[in-house]
């Protein structure tokens, strides 16, 4: 059953709300994201095209196929984001109970520190397989 939900990042100035059906959260432990974040990213499956967004955002270009927004004001993660169509994968913990979603997989765990790793039974792919998962189709 689809439903509304809100958030905010730490300080209250963005704030952030999407439709979710079921939703599954998503890890990745890249370099990028453990570099962005202190840790994995942990993103939660939305309706598309159901988020609003309003607030102070600041969007940083990553890499030439993705973005990473942040609350301009606490510095917040808001979205992990696509240069070519805009869609966004919200940062999970910005929602109560992080959306009520369930984790189903891992990106890059491969890239996970040796020093800890998450339990449970989700999918946990290779830096290849979630490459060749998110590459863009050859020409
Ligand atoms: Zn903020």
């Amino acid at each position: 059953m689809t439903e509304k939900i809100k958030g905010q990042c730490l300080c209250g100035a963005v704030r952030i709300a999407a439709k979710v059906d079921n939703p599954r959260l998503r890890a990745c432990h890249c370099d990028m994201c453990r570099q962005h974040n202190s840790g994995m990213f942990v993103s939660l499956e939305t309706v598309p095209g159901s988020i609003t967004v309003d607030g102070p955002v600041k969007i940083f270009k990553s890499s030439e196929w993705a973005n990473r927004a942040f609350c301009e004001t606490c510095g917040s993660t808001l979205w992990y984001g696509m240069n070519h169509d805009g869609s966004k994968n919200l940062a999970a913990g910005l929602f109560p109970n992080a959306g009520g979603g369930v984790l189903k997989v891992e990106f890059f765990a491969d890239k996970c520190p040796q020093g800890y790793s998450l339990a449970g039974d989700q999918r946990k792919m290779t830096t290849e397989e979630t490459i060749a998962l998110f590459a863009p189709e050859e020409e």
